[in-house]
């Protein structure tokens, strides 16, 4: 048997050698220009090195591992428009962490600077960690957003090799699938989108999308592909005008206009927020027009096209935006508008520049290409956000998995344009407070802010900022931050600022609670041992140390309570220790009663093993046989069977991945499950008769509520009805749906 397996290698081998050798060559041609004496020597030592480190490696697909390495290079160069460092780092990235060689190996042959950036990838290339726990999983989103801040090329190449790993996704297995995209949906397309990085965000999604909810991809994709030729047709009716009009008015620069359907992710993202069907949103698309044009004219010639576009198709008064004058702060530039098309349908219409357009496209790394000459405020935008995500990381007391919670805010959100009383202006996202903008210019502006001035009108903390706001901050040298701030300020560096504040000032009142604590034992002739401390914190039901000594600082706890303690030699012992566990097992049986695990273990089959689990399905997305689903570990209350549609899946998965457990359903029909669907339609009498009518005497289904509610002609209402798996569910849905009157059955996401 070996022999024929070594001799189909080696038949191939050759093969495969033409293959790399093709893809080397690829990225050469690539980076053109860019190659500068003396780089081809290095770009050559960085490929052999690799081929040579990684030569008895295989993907999961069975292809050369060396082809990862090289298409992830490639990327680096054609798609994010890197150069020649970020190439040999992009070749050597998974060498330190898959082979012999080693960092020093690396410094020795290339260099500290090109050794740093491999050390940044070594670094967060460990993610999906199946053993990691939540704190070391946090802990290495907290690297990542570090060696962003650090060197930007070490996340752009990161972003490369996330990007090819999605495009290979196929070849892994199921699980691994479900955890490699969610954490892509959760931490990396919203890292492309802030980078600037539009092409690759969406496709990032649109593959997380594809591996997560395969129906719902495919649905998408397929119904994209049957509508093109409409699309087409009405794409090429809008822009025939337009085309004619530029000419017209001796447009003599090159433009190129276009349409493209939104990403699939978007469309899904629509059809989900706002309850529509695809046939609704299919037709959704931007028409671009790019223009090359001298820097100098730039603006002035996005505007004229802007004018004759508006003189053809009458622009929506409420969507304009002038991201040219006031660029994003990720640096995109563009106008757009939405005007009305042929057939009474609104069409976005994008106005970029050649310039514009790659930086659209490319993000961060563009900037740096056109970063001489170019006045570009928003590079330091940019800059300063790098600046501040710095500030808040190296902070020791940041709590990560919280800090993250709220940099994924920050990563998504709006922005709006604040004007300092100086003219000076800062870009703070959405929803923003007075209190935000405080903290953004300084800490201690923000800890000291009891109020503002905007446009010269007094207003307080709470105050919510609008684009274009000039703000004055006051404040007060006896102000200090309490935490009901909290509830409104939402930029990361402000929350975390005053949980920072607030930890500090609880410790120093602490200190004066430990004091107490510490003469009273003393008193009582026993230590203040970790022992003891753990024992009063179970007593008193306090978290930690901390927050005893802080109970008994202000008051909450009594300290006169420690005499009903128990001494036995150096140990204290709580008084209610067996009462207690009384309780604790009382509220259990009362919690699983009200909760109660689904009978018949035999209906999941969890992992490769047919072991009984106890387990329950989840509130949030009720699954039932048939779906896609996964089990997840909870902290209190054991086993959970998520829906891999779930909308708390992607922050599950990513974040606790260590807690999934493979699920699939077993064959059973004897158990059933309440599900329900919410249903729309036009009011007809008798709809409820009808819909009855279909559920118990057509299709012998057992229900257990119908509730329907009419306003001005439409009606609504909420069936809930037991089944045994999805095919049942939907071929109930379906039923439903072709009665007369119902306009849409769809299924319950949240138990209401
Ligand atoms: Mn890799």
């Amino acid at each position: 048997m070996q022999t024929i397996a070594t001799s189909i290698y080696n038949k191939n081998e050759e093969e495969e050698k033409k293959i790399i050798l093709r893809e080397y060559r690829a990225i050469l041609r690539a980076l053109k220009i860019r190659i500068k004496k003396g780089d081809k020597a290095l770009l050559r030592r960085a490929f052999e090195l690799a081929a040579d480190a990684h030569k008895d490696m295989r993907r999961k697909s069975g292809e050369p591992y060396i082809l990862h390495p090289l298409a992830v290079a490639r990327i680096v160069v054609e798609e994010i428009g890197l150069g020649v460092t970020s190439v040999i780092c992009a070749l050597l990235h998974d060498v330190v962490e898959d082979t012999e060689l080693t960092l020093e190996d690396m410094e020795r042959e290339f260099g500290a600077n090109f050794a740093k950036i491999i050390d940044g990838l070594t670094k967060i290339s460990t993610v999906v960690d199946l053993k990691a726990n939540t704190t070391e999983q946090a802990e290495n989103f907290r690297k990542i957003l570090l060696t962003l801040a650090d060197d930007p090329r070490v996340i752009l190449i990161k972003l490369a090799d996330r990007l090819h790993n999605m495009r290979t996704l196929a070849s892994m297995t199921h699980e691994k699938q479900l955890k490699i995209a969610s954490e892509t949906t959760y931490i990396y397309a919203p890292l492309a989108h802030r980078l600037g990085l539009y092409e690759i965000k969406s496709e990032l999604e649109d593959l997380a999308l594809k591996y997560t909810q395969p129906e719902v991809f495919n649905e998408i994709a397929n119904g994209l592909k049957e509508t093109k030729r409409e699309r087409t047709r009405y794409i090429n009716e809008f822009i025939k005008p337009v085309k004619e009009e530029l000419a017209k008015n001796n447009f003599d620069f090159d433009f190129d206009i276009f349409g493209r359907p939104k990403a699939i992710h978007s469309i899904y993202h629509k059809m989900r927020t706002k309850g529509v069907a695809f046939e609704e949103v299919y037709d959704l698309f931007a028409i671009r027009i790019i223009i090359d044009c001298p820097p100098d004219q730039e603006k002035e010639l996005c505007w004229k096209v802007y004018s004759i576009i508006t003189n053809i198709y009458r622009p929506s008064t409420e969507r304009l935006r002038d991201w040219i004058s006031v660029p994003k702060g990720n640096g995109y530039e563009a106008l757009h508008t939405t005007v009305m098309g042929p057939e009474g349908r609104w069409v976005e219409v994008q106005i970029r520049t050649l310039r514009m357009n790659e930086i659209a496209e490319k993000g961060l790394a563009a900037h740096w290409k056109y970063k001489e000459g170019a006045s570009s405020a928003h590079e330091s935008k940019l800059d300063s956000w790098l600046i501040h995500l710095r500030e808040i990381l190296n902070n020791p007391e940041t709590d990560t998995l919280d800090f993250l919670q709220d940099f994924k805010l920050d990563l998504f959100t709006e922005e709006i344009y604040i004007y300092t009383p100086k003219g000076d202006m800062r870009v703070l996202p959405k929803g923003a407070t007075t209190l935000d903008f405080a903290f953004d210019i300084h800490s201690e502006l923000g800890a000291r802010c009891i109020g503002a001035k905007v446009n010269h009108k007094l207003v307080p903390l709470s105050y919510q900022l609008k684009s274009g706001d000039q703000v004055e901050v006051i404040t007060s040298s006896k102000q200090k931050p309490s935490e009901d701030w909290l509830a409104f300020v939402t930029t990361a560096k402000a929350k975390g600022r005053i949980k920072y504040y607030l930890k500090e000032e609880k410790r120093r009142i602490a200190e004066d609670g430990k004091g107490t604590l510490t003469r009273k034992l003393e008193h009582l002739g026993v230590p203040l041992s970790a022992g003891n401390l753990n024992e009063l914190c179970v007593h008193f039901k306090k978290q930690s140390p901390l927050d005893l000594f802080y109970g008994i600082a202000v008051g909450n706890i009594d300290i006169k309570d420690l005499k009903d303690f128990t001494i036995h030699g150096d140990k204290l012992e709580s008084p209610s220790k067996e009462l207690k566990l009384d309780t604790k097992n009382l509220v259990s049986q009362e919690e699983a009663a009200k909760n109660k695990p689904v009978k018949g273990g035999e209906l999941i089959i969890f992992g490769e093993s047919s072991d009984k689990i106890l387990y329950k399905l989840a509130q949030c997305c009720q699954p039932i046989p048939g779906d896609d689903v996964f089990g997840f570990i909870t902290s209190g209350e054991g086993l959970k069977i998520h829906r891999t549609d779930c909308p708390n899946a992607p922050q599950l998965l990513a974040n606790y991945g260590h807690r999934v457990v493979k699920t699939k359903w077993a064959k059973n029909k004897e158990v059933s499950f309440l599900s329900g669907v919410r249903i729309t339609g036009l009011d007809d009498v008798g709809v409820i008769q009808k819909i009855t009518n279909v559920i118990s005497g057509e299709l012998k289904m057992n229900m257990r509520s119908i509730s329907i509610d009419t306003k001005d002609g439409i009606f609504e209402g909420t069936i809930m009805v037991y089944v045994h798996d999805r095919e049942e569910l939907e071929n109930f849905s379906s039923r439903i749906g072709s009665l007369p009157g119902i306009n849409k059955v769809e299924r319950l996401e949240m138990s209401e």
